[in-house]
């Protein structure tokens, strides 16, 4: 019997194909996986027209799966006007093209907001369309690039979350991958709107470094992430803890202060500090950078560089700056086994920080399969949901324990 996660069975989908067979083949799978209502049609326009009808007797689509190559509108179209909608619906993308014109679509998918579950070569099997949409990332949690909910956030709705204690942090552990033990945890930035409710990070980080606010983001999860790594401490549990920080704030030549002194009042040691340093834009003023890094290590912080492989971190930046540890994106962890291109960029991403003798830690282990491949490739450290999703400061020593309980309990 086909099993379906329950969050699914009341999911209507669309399926967009110009060949009538391929229709009929992928309906029948999604109903063979659960999916409660399937519509079909045969092309890019009409699609777009069932998505617009607002006739409240008719369950609202909210999975498309969509053929790339079709004769009216081809897929990368009808992407960008489904983006345009800003409809709250999950994409799985169809080809029986080249696997790579796949992958190259669905980044596209991603970079205009849109939460592509994944894609599909044809023949489309039943099994991997219900791996598709019972991976973890298909369901709740925030999306890469989210879409903004309602009007677009403000900077003096920034301003004022600032100054109403509105963001918080949450944690989530790191993991020896040889060892299973827990290592750290790395504190993401959390802010709950009075009205928008959660507003995932990749937003406001992005407005706060446009608008100069992201120094304030950062002393603000610097000092909550800090003041929890103090609180472990002192019931008997060290573990490492990373704050992230924009190449915005690396440009400030007091960072290496800010950081001390967060340490000297919360009293969390410096030693046990780790900045994972994403680079959303180029680095402008590189001696400043190197200046502030350099001081970083100086004072016994650790510095990673994140999101490895993608962005603007690059083999230069590695070569000239003081990392530890190197942060292999999730988009060459999860789903590795199943992809070569993936595997072999992960692969080499692991030789190239082994050989800078740095410390490897992979991000997005979804899947136990994916977990294993880390420990076939003498990946030093992983992070994800399968391992644990970030959570509050006081749900991570239940966690811990919970974690050591399963290990003991192994064979
Ligand atoms: P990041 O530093 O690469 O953090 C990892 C992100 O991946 C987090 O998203 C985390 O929730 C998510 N994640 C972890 N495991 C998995 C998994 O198995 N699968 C999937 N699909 N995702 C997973 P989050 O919390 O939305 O943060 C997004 C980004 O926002 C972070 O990426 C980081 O670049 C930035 N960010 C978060 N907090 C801060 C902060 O305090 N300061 C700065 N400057 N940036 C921050
Ligand atoms: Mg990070
Ligand atoms: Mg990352």
């Amino acid at each position: 019997m086909d099993r379906i996660a329950p969050e699914k069975r009341n999911t209507c989908a669309l399926v967009v194909d110009d060949e009538a067979l391929m229709r009929e083949l992928l309906t029948a799978a999604l109903e063979g996986v659960g999916v409660a209502c399937v519509k079909a049609t045969a092309g890019g326009a009409s699609a777009l027209a069932i998505l617009d009808a607002t006739d409240p007797a008719e369950p609202a689509v909210d999975l498309v799966v969509c053929d790339l190559s079709m004769p009216d509108m081809d897929g990368v179209e009808f992407l960008r006007h489904l983006a345009d909608r800003r409809l709250d619906v999950a994409v799985v993308l169809v080809s029986g093209r080249d696997p790579r014109i796949l992958r190259s679509a669905e980044s596209l998918g991603r970079a205009h907001g849109l939460r592509i579950l994944g894609s599909l070569e044809k023949p489309v099997t039943r099994r991997a369309l219900r791996e598709l949409l019972e991976a973890p990332s298909s369901g709740a949690g925030p999306a890469r690039a989210p879409r903004p909910a309602g009007a677009p956030l403000e900077p003096a709705e920034l301003r004022a979350a600032l100054a109403n204690g509105e963001l918080s942090a949450h944690f989530q552990p790191k993991v020896d991958v040889r060892t299973r033990a827990v290592v750290g945890v790395e504190a993401l930035a959390r802010w709950f709107h009075p009205v928008r409710r959660f507003v995932p990070p990749d937003q406001f980080i992005a407005l706060a470094e446009e608008h100069g606010l992201v120094d304030q983001v950062t002393e603000v999860i610097l000092g909550k992430a800090l003041r929890a790594g103090a609180t472990w401490s002192a019931t008997g549990t060290e573990l490492s803890v990373a704050v992230n920080i924009s190449m915005d704030s690396v440009a400030r030549l007091d960072l290496p202060d800010v950081v001390a002194s967060a340490a000297r009042s919360t009293g969390f040691a410096l030693g046990n500090v780790m900045l994972e340093v994403t680079e959303s834009r180029l680095v402008r003023d590189l001696t400043t950078a190197l200046d502030v890094l350099t001081r970083l290590r100086l004072k016994g912080v650790g510095l990673s560089i994140d999101d490895f492989g993608t962005g603007y971190s690059s083999l230069e930046q590695l070569e000239r700056m003081p990392f530890v540890e190197l942060k292999i994106d999730r988009a060459f962890v999860n789903g590795a086994t199943k992809d070569a291109s993936k595997r072999a960029i992960l692969e080499s991403a692991l030789s190239l920080a082994q050989k800078l003798d740095l410390t490897t830690v992979a991000e997005g282990v979804e899947t136990e399969e994916d977990w294993r491949l880390l420990g076939e490739l003498g990946c030093d450290l992983a992070q994800g949901y399968w391992i644990g999703k970030p959570m509050a400061a006081e749900a991570v020593q239940g966690w811990i324990d919970a974690w050591r309980s399963i290990e003991t309990a192994r064979p």
